[in-house]
């Protein structure tokens, strides 16, 4: 089990791999970071996959 703090704001989630992580922050994202969501360019997805992975490794 691993916790990752939420890449645009301090919310925490908890999961046993990314993929579970991923989808309890997806309603999260739906909700309180619609607008970084429709604004995503592809750059902007893979820098926070990167992020994502980085702090999954770190947790
Ligand atoms: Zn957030």
């Amino acid at each position: 089990m691993k916790t990752i703090t939420c890449i645009d704001c301090e919310e925490q989630f908890s999961g046993e791999t990314p993929e579970a992580i991923m989808q309890a922050m997806m309603p999260h994202y739906m909700s309180d970071h619609k607008d970084v969501m429709e604004r995503g360019t592809e750059e902007g997805k893979k820098e926070w996959f990167a992020e994502f992975n980085k702090r999954w490794e770190q947790a």
